[in-house]
């Protein structure tokens, strides 16, 4: 279990549910401004009065960290500005269950009562101010992982609400006002009933493709059957020949034809196609609905369906049309994983093992240790395995949304695998398959030239071919394929941008001679 912080306005309720939430967790309560006090012997007013608002942050920030680096367990009550930096932030949502307590201005006043104990408030007019500030500070505000309105509530419902974000423990993709949360569950349909419920969509536009219908729907009628929401079907057909400019437009119409207005919802039931398909109608209809990926392969667990990219293939190469928007919520569910035939389960961990390669030593280890058992689709290693996956993509993304650096390093296998993806006419391989391929052909090519150790190379190849992907490929085919490498949007002029590998976990990019990666 990790410790909840409490944070929002001064006013919203923090030192009233703290105790609550704490009491039903059954762990200590501490307020971050009691300890600062404490520890300086002064009151907060006074110390900021005496040392300055900067100073007071310091030390508060010290007083967070070693309250998270000890380890135990709590419910901490933060100040108003604790989370405003913007590092600190994430360093925490990392490491804590983040719940943001909101109010009103009028009724935050209310609470505050008598401002001139409040160094923040002072002001003429501190309804103004209180207005102004929570204004400046709503961006921060919105990194959690939950916002929970208090006004006219009883805090101890509040308190239950924010144990209850702890319980599922989301993983947090912290992007200003667009932040959102994907959870992480094990046969649990009413995590995404809740999902959609929080969302209060006006109705619902279910796209699915004809497949993973057949094969799980009955599970996804069961979550949605619960919420009073109108909605309407459209079942895709199934396949990346389908990730087409004329499959969007039967979205289009079909929300169109229904009347959805802009509080609509669009929920992506499928692999990668379909939420690639369906999150790019959403971005488009009304200029831009919510959406809500439900991934129903592992690929697009780990991968399609968190940070937001969208699109559809062109006849010139894949995912040449595109946005980026980003989903409300993802809600992913293991349980999904069982009808999943086994070669698009491998086709998945090849894209776990290209994140964990680029970006996690932790990550390729346990893929190490846990090899074949990953392919049980309802090994707890595997879920396990997605979380981390899902977090570490999250972070990349935090990061790096536009991909104008650290995001290429998702990128790691991607110039030569769609080339042989395309090469193959998109029948050959399943997406993971050539990833497998690309990333061991780049690989070999960094190897050669010096960036990458040869023992990377090894791993990895031992990894994929634990895993049951192939490690090999023609010399004559990578030659044919290498051809549609100069249409590939990782192209830099005439040099490629590529990922480079130079510890297990470790990666940066590369504006590398295309040459580089023919094999000679
Ligand atoms: P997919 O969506 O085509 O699904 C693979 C097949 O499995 C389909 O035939 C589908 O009907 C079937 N299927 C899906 N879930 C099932 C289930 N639970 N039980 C039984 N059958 C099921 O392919 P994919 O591999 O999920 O995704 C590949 C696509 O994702 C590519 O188009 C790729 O470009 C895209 N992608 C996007 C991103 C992104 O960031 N947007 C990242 C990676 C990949």
């Amino acid at each position: 279990m990790k410790s909840l912080l409490l944070g929002g306005f001064m006013g919203t309720g923090k030192s009233t549910i703290g105790p609550l939430a704490a009491a039903r967790m059954g762990v200590p309560f501490v307020d971050t401004d009691d300890v600062v006090a404490r520890e300086a012997g002064v009151s907060v007013p006074e110390l900021f009065r005496r040392d300055g608002e900067a100073r007071f942050r310091e030390r508060e920030h010290a007083v967070l960290s070693s309250l998270l680096d000890s380890g135990e367990v709590r419910v901490i009550a933060l100040g108003g500005g604790t989370l405003l930096a913007r590092d600190l932030r994430h360093r925490v949502l990392d490491r804590a269950i983040v719940v943001t307590l909101t109010s009103t201005p009028a009724e935050i006043l209310r609470r505050v009562g008598d401002v001139s104990t409040r160094p923040n408030l002072a002001s003429s007019e501190p309804a103004r101010r209180i207005r102004d500030l929570l204004e400046a500070r709503s961006e921060a505000y919105s990194e959690c992982h939950a916002s929970l309105a208090t006004d006219g509530v009883d805090p101890d419902e509040v308190a239950q609400a924010a144990v209850a974000v702890v319980a599922r423990d989301p993983v947090v993709l912290p992007l200003g006002a667009r932040t959102y949360v994907i959870d992480v569950a094990a046969d649990s349909p009413e995590t995404l009933t809740d999902a959609v419920a929080r969302l209060a969509p006006s109705s619902l536009v279910v796209v699915s493709d004809a497949s993973v219908r057949r094969a799980r729907g009955a599970a996804l009628d069961r979550a949605l059957s619960h919420l009073a929401v109108p909605s309407i079907d459209v079942t895709l057909p199934h396949g990346e020949a389908h990730k087409t400019l004329a499959t969007v437009q039967t979205i289009w119409d079909a929300a169109l034809g229904a009347g959805v207005d802009r509080d609509a919802l669009v929920v992506a039931f499928g692999g990668g196609v379909t939420s690639d398909l369906a999150g790019f109608a959403a971005s488009t209809l009304l200029r831009g609905v919510r959406f809500l990926p439900v991934p129903t392969t592992l690929l697009a667990m780990v991968d399609a369906s968190v940070g937001g990219k969208t699109g559809f293939d062109h006849p010139a190469g894949k995912n040449l049309i595109g946005t980026i928007h980003q989903p409300s919520a993802v809600v992913i569910d293991g349980a999904h994983l069982s009808t999943l035939p086994v070669r698009e389960l491998r086709a998945g961990l090849a894209e776990v093992v290209k994140i964990a390669l680029a970006a996690s030593a932790p990550l390729f280890e346990r893929l190490e240790s846990a090899g074949a058992t990953l392919l049980d689709p309802a090994s707890p290693d595997l879920l396990r395995v997605i979380r981390d996956a899902v977090a570490l993509k999250a972070r990349i993304v935090r990061d790096d949304e536009r991909e104008g650096g650290l995001r290429t390093l998702l990128n790691l296998g991607h110039t030569i695998g769609h080339a042989l993806e395309a090469h193959g006419g998109y029948h050959r391989y399943l997406h993971g398959e050539a990833v497998a391929l690309g990333t061991l052909r780049e690989l070999a090519a960094t190897v050669r030239g010096g960036l990458t150790p040869a023992d990377v190379l090894a791993r990895a190849e031992r990894v994929l071919a634990t895993l049951g992907l192939p490690t090999a490929v023609s010399r004559d085919e990578l030659r044919a394929a290498m051809r549609f490498v100069s249409s590939d949007k990782k192209r830099r002029g005439s040099r490629l941008r590529i990922p480079v590998v130079t510890a297990v976990g470790s990666a940066d990019v590369r504006d590398l001679a295309p040459e580089t990666l023919r094999e000679t």
